[in-house]
Formats: C-alpha cells, structure tokens, sequence
C-alpha cells in the first residue's frame, strides 16, 4: 500500500477555535524531538511555566500545562478539587457550562446549577443569592468567555461573593486567555484552565491550568484519591517540579510550540494583544451591522474574540459555511446547542484577530449572501 504524504491546503481559520498558527510555532514544532529529561527539555519546561504565570497574571506555583485539550484542563481543575459527596454551584450560560456540569457530576459532585438565557451573563448578586439558598459549596464553577454564545462573564465581582461564602472559584478561561484581561491573582481566582488552540494560536493538544494556594492544599490533603490518574496534580506537579519525577512522558513538541506562541504573545505585550482584539471585532461589527447582520450576545458583555451572529432569514446555513470553505478558504463556527442553525461564530482568536481577516471574511459573506 502507498498513501500520498499530507498536502494541507490552507485555511483561514475564524471559526470558535482552532486559530491561525503562526510560522513561528510552526518551525517550533519541527524541532527535533528531546528526551522528557534532557537538560535541554527541562529549561524549555520552566519558561513555558514562568511564561503562563505571566500570561495568567498569577505567582501561582502549580502553574503547568497539561497534556490534552481545554476539555483535559476542565476535567483537571474538577477531578482534582472534587471529592465524591462534596459540593459544587455551576453557573451554566451555555454549552461549556452544561459540559462542566457534566464532568462535576462524573466526578461524584452534588451539583447545583443555575441558569441564565444563551447570550446573558450572570451578576455577583444572583451568585450569591444561590449560594445562600443551596449553599454552601466548595467549589463555584463558572465560565468566562462562553465560546457558544459570545457572552463575556464579569468574574472579578463574581470571585468576591464565592469568597466570602468560603468556596473556591474554578473559572474556564480556555477562550478568554491571550484575547482580553484574565488576572488570576488580581481576581483571587483558585483554579483555572486554558487551551492552546484559541487566542494562544498554538495547534490543539495543551491545557494551561494554574491553582492558587488554597486549591492547592485542598488537592494535597484530598482524603481520597483523584479519580483521573492521568489528570492528577499530585503527581503530575512532581514532572514540572524540581523532582523531575516520570509521570506521562510530556508532548515534547508541543511545549516546543506552545513556548514559541507565548513568547509571541509577551513579545506584543498582553495590554496591546487585547486592543488588537477589540479593534478587530469593532471593526467586524461595524461591517456586519452595516449588511444587517445582527449580534446575538448582550450588548454590554460581548467577546471580542468569539462573534455569534445570527443567520439572516431565508439563508442555508450550512451551505454558506461551505461555501465559505471552499470557495474563499475561510472557515467559521456553526452555532451551537440552542443556537444551532440560528448563528454562525465569527472568531477572531490571537493570529485570526488582524484587519486582513475582518476584511476578507466580510467581503466573502456580501459576494455570498448577495
Ligand atoms: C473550546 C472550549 C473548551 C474545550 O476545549 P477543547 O480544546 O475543545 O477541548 C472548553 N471551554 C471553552 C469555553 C471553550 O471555548
């Protein structure tokens, strides 16, 4: 049997995540692959550590990437805080907080969810009003930027009324990372997990996770163990540690490439990378509005980096997508759960976040839909 070598054609990738990949990381990638304790590695293992604490804002320790997608790092911060028995309040705004739901209930959480209409956000005062009433919890789960519905969740004043009721804030920032502010330290958030593959522009397959002190001593004196062997931080720290202990053999190349994109994204600066992203997306707005395209998520809570428009009346769905695809290169999100065929997700995440692609996916969308 002979199979022809991959050929990619390339795309423009403005769809909810994967994002363009800069060459750069690219090149990273194709470093020659390193032992997982080759001196040469290891150094390589401590920037990508020292680099994510800047990213997230945080002097956190047990700061580290796991090896895995965003939905790996979700499972991590839930299996490790989570005993079985022990209580959780998800605040449920779309698809990723019904998944993060999904996975506290695997983990053998009581869960308490609430709800609020695809495309809101929650306050701080409905946050604490379920915490009196079904409370208290140990860990409050929320998501920042609800990649299913473009809404931005204000997690600073959320975080101060978890506090106060003494539970731990776990917060998905997998979205929101690189494309607007997330500071850990700054809004005592305890546990919280990233993904490569959206505005860090890096390929899929890592999971940036950070855990403040509190959490970290919640997952050292666990009384049993964490249900995920794979996912443990009580082990797995011991690789990213001085210990150098074997666990799983790291994605050597992948760190590679991750280093390259968080280097990229200090090298702009994390103020400049979050203008760039809301220029972007005005500049998209701006161009929408003006063919009548409408925005679906609330107005004063908008991503800038994850855009759910609504589909105009009359139009097929998916063979515009395709078209789209085929046609122009251009690739961009189907709406999801109760926003399917009712939106598309215009991303603008990290290296898809430039004028040339604002002005290409709107040029492509009016010969379209003309
Ligand atoms: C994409 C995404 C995830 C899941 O990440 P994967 O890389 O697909 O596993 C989780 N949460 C949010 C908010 C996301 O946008």
């Amino acid at each position: 049997m002979m199979i022809e070598a991959i050929k990619i054609q390339p795309r423009m990738l403005m769809g909810p995540g994967p994002s363009d990949v800069n060459p750069r990381v690219l090149a990273a990638l194709a470093q020659p692959t390193v032992g997982h304790l080759d001196g040469q590695f290891l150094v390589i293992l401590n920037q990508v550590r020292e680099m994510l604490q800047a990213v997230f804002q945080t002097k956190n320790t047990l700061t580290l990437a796991v090896s895995g997608t965003g939905s790996a790092g979700m499972e991590t911060c839930v299996d490790d805080l989570i005993e079985p028995g022990d209580a959780m309040l998800v605040c449920i705004a779309g698809v990723f907080g019904q998944r993060m739901k999904d996975v506290a209930q695997r983990a053998g959480a009581r869960v308490t969810a609430i709800e609020v209409p695809w495309g809101q956000v929650f306050t701080a005062d409905q946050v604490r009003e379920a915490i009196a009433k079904h409370g208290p919890f140990k860990v409050v789960g929320i998501v920042h930027a609800e990649t299913s519905t473009g809404a931005l969740q204000p997690i600073e004043a959320i975080g101060r009324v978890v506090h106060d009721a003494g539970a731990l804030i776990l917060v998905d920032t997998v979205t929101s990372l690189a494309g607007v502010e997330v500071n850990v330290d700054g809004w005592g958030i305890d546990a919280c997990y990233s993904g490569t593959q959206k505005c860090l522009s890096c390929p899929p397959g890592l999971s940036p996770v950070t855990f403040s002190a509190a959490a970290e001593k919640v997952i050292a004196t666990r009384k049993t163990k964490v249900q995920s062997w794979y996912l443990d931080m009580n082990m797995v720290r011991q690789y990213w540690g001085s210990e150098r202990l074997y666990h799983h053999t790291a994605p050597i190349n992948m760190i590679y490439a991750l280093h390259e994109s968080l280097r990229l994204v200090l090298e702009e600066g994390l103020q400049k990378r979050w203008a760039r992203h809301m220029q972007c997306h005005l500049r998209l707005k701006e161009k929408l509005e003006a063919m009548g395209i409408r925005f679906l998520a609330d107005a004063d809570h908008r991503l800038p980096m994850l855009n759910t428009v609504s589909i105009p009346d009359g139009v097929d769905d998916s063979a515009v997508r395709k078209r789209l695809l085929e046609e122009y290169g251009i690739e961009i999100g189907a709406g999801l759960g109760a926003f399917k065929g009712k939106a598309w997700r215009i991303g603008l995440m990290g290296e898809s976040a430039t004028e040339r692609h604002v002005d290409a996916v709107t040029s492509a969308l009016k010969a379209i839909l003309r």
